[in-house]
C-alpha cells in the first residue's frame, strides 16, 4: 500500500525579473562575524525549510531567507515577518547539513531590530518577545502566569469573549501542573545580570 508523502508549503513567490535583485556584498561577512551565523555555507538544499512547522504563516521560507542574506538584501530580510514568525524550535538545525544556525540569526535580528527601536508588522509577536525576555532578565526564569496576563492584558485578550476562553485555558493547564501559581527563580543571577547588561549594551554576541 503506498503512502501519501505530506508536501512542503509552496515557496513564496520571489521578484519578478523587472525587479531582479541587486547583490550587496558587505552584508554577509558582517552579520556572519556579529552573529555567528555561517551563512556563507548555505548552498540551498531546502531541507531547513522542508521541515519547518510554521512556513505556512511565513512571507519568506527559512532557505530564501538564508539566501536574502548572502546577497545583501538586509532591508528585505528585516521587514520580513518570518523574523518574527519563528518559533526558534531548532528544526532547520538539525536538519540543515551545513550547520547553519537560522534560530540564532532569526534571533539576531530581532535584536538588531529591537536595538533600533523600529516599528514591525508583526507587533504583538514582538511584544511577547519583549515580556518574554523581561521575565527571564527577572527572574532567570519565565512565570507563564505573570507572562500570559500581561500579554493578554496589554493585547485586549483579557476582556470581551476571548477573556472566558483564556481565563477556562488558564485553569485547566493549572489542573494539569503545566501553570504554576508562584514564580520560580534561578539562585544563580550572576551570569543574568551579566547577560542583560551586555543586550542592554546593544551586542548580539
Ligand atoms: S538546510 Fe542548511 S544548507 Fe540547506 S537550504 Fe537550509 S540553511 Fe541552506
Ligand atoms: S527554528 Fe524557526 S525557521 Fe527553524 S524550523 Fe523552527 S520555526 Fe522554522
Amino acid at each position: 500500500m503506498s503512502r501519501t508523502q505530506p508536501q512542503p508549503e509552496a515557496a513564496p513567490a520571489l521578484p519578478p525579473p523587472g525587479e531582479a535583485l541587486r547583490p550587496e556584498g558587505r552584508w554577509l561577512a558582517e552579520v556572519e562575524a556579529s552573529s555567528g551565523v555561517k551563512a556563507g555555507a548555505c548552498y540551498g538544499c531546502k531541507k531547513c525549510s522542508n521541515g519547518c512547522p510554521l512556513t505556512f504563516a511565513m512571507d519568506l521560507h527559512p532557505y530564501q531567507a538564508v539566501r536574502l542574506l548572502q546577497l545583501g538584501q538586509m532591508e528585505r530580510l528585516e521587514s520580513s515577518a518570518t523574523v518574527w514568525i519563528c518559533a526558534s524550535c531548532q528544526t532547520c538545525l538539525t536538519r540543515c547539513p551545513n550547520q547553519v544556525d537560522l534560530p540564532r540569526l532569526m534571533d539576531w535580528l530581532k535584536e538588531r531590530l529591537h536595538g533600533r527601536g523600529e516599528e514591525v508588522g508583526e507587533k504583538d509577536i514582538r511584544l511577547f518577545h519583549e515580556l518574554f525576555l523581561k521575565g527571564v532578565a527577572k527572574r532567570g526564569r519565565v512565570f507563564e502566569g505573570e507572562l500570559m496576563g500581561s500579554y493578554m492584558l496589554r493585547t485586549g485578550g483579557a476582556f470581551g469573549p476571548e477573556a472566558m476562553a483564556n481565563a477556562r485555558l488558564g485553569l485547566t493547564m493549572l489542573r494539569k501542573g503545566r501553570l504554576k501559581l508562584l514564580p520560580a527563580r534561578t539562585r544563580e543571577s550572576r551570569w543574568r545580570r551579566a547577560l542583560f547588561k551586555k543586550r542592554r549594551g546593544g551586542s548580539h554576541a
